[in-house]
């Protein structure tokens, strides 16, 4: 059995073996509880016939914790300094792949696309870098890769954003838009105890479970999003007001917007936050010929 490398000491180590600083502008904040961190792994639900995508691996806390239970761990780490450091602490693991790029850039189906046909799932399990936690979630949603998972560490006042229900204070566009492409849940809570440095916000464990299906059919997937996004332009506005405000000449077309509003029974006076995402399907579906 090897040390896990999610323990103080350990990780002290290793951060003094190298001589190691962490870059907050890289969202550095490592962790350092070995049970938060299967609990992590266990939420991802990987098994030996799942490939795993890790993002940010940083001293392989969570990578080796992954690799245990994976059939294979494709690590994404931007900074240079961790991949001597991981070379060391995942020597134990043979299923582990470090690739040194910017996620964000990086053509994820181009690098690993064929190799990840060698499994039956693909799952991404991250304690992701705060200052880029939604960019780097929309572009994996998007990317068009075999997902059925992301489980992930972030601030935990964007998983609530991402988990919202209608109605509350929390819902908006980025409740819509993670939840088009999957079922969200927050499943962990997490003290600041945990990390190295200590962050300054609050953290959960979010799972996003990947639909086959999205839950609206629309006409067409880029306006739907232009139209939720212009029906939350000023959250205190009614929906009626915010569609002219910010659809392309909207208040030219404001006899159209009412009568879309009208058919799909959809008071004018409500705000976007109430609209669930099979009402904002049948609006947009109804606005379509309109704007297109
Ligand atoms: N997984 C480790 C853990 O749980 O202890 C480290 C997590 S730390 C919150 C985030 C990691 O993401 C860091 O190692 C950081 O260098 C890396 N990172 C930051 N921006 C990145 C990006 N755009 N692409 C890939 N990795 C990135």
């Amino acid at each position: 059995m090897h040390k896990d490398i999610a323990t103080p000491k350990r990780t002290k180590e290793i951060l003094d073996k190298y001589g190691f600083s962490f870059k907050k502008s890289l969202g550095q904040n490592f962790l350092i509880d070995t049970n938060i961190l299967r609990n992590i792994v266990e939420y991802g639900e990987v098994s030996e016939k799942t490939a795993a995508i890790e993002i940010g691996p940083g001293i392989g806390a969570l990578t080796e914790q992954i690799a245990k239970r994976a059939g294979k761990v494709f690590a994404f780490e931007i900074d240079q300094r961790l991949l001597p450091i991981l070379e060391d602490t995942l020597s134990p693991y043979d299923n582990v792949t470090v690739i040194h790029k910017d996620i964000l850039k990086a053509d994820v189906t181009e690098l690993i696309g064929e190799e990840l046909k060698a499994y039956e799932e693909v799952r991404v399990i991250a304690n992701l870098p705060y200052y880029v936690t939604t960019p780097i979630i929309m572009k994996l949603l998007q990317e068009g890769l075999p997902l059925k998972s992301i489980t992930v560490m972030l601030q935990k006042e964007v998983a609530e954003r991402m988990a919202a229900k209608p109605g509350t204070k929390e819902y908006g566009s980025l409740s819509i838009a993670v939840q088009y492409f999957t079922q969200a849940e927050t499943v962990m809570i997490v003290p600041k105890t945990v990390f190295v440095p200590q962050p300054n916000v609050d953290s959960a464990v979010i799972r996003l479970v990947v639909r086959e299906e999205p839950p609206v059919r629309v006409k067409d997937e880029d306006f739907f999003f232009e139209v939720v996004r212009a029906s939350f332009g000023q959250r205190r506005k009614t929906i009626l007001n915010n569609l002219q405000s910010n659809l392309p000449d909207g208040k030219a077309k404001k006899q159209g917007i009412e009568a879309a509003l009208a058919t799909t029974s959809i008071d004018p006076k409500r705000r976007g936050e109430t609209l669930s995402i099979e009402e904002f399907g049948a609006l947009s579906d109804e606005l379509f010929p309109l704007f297109k």
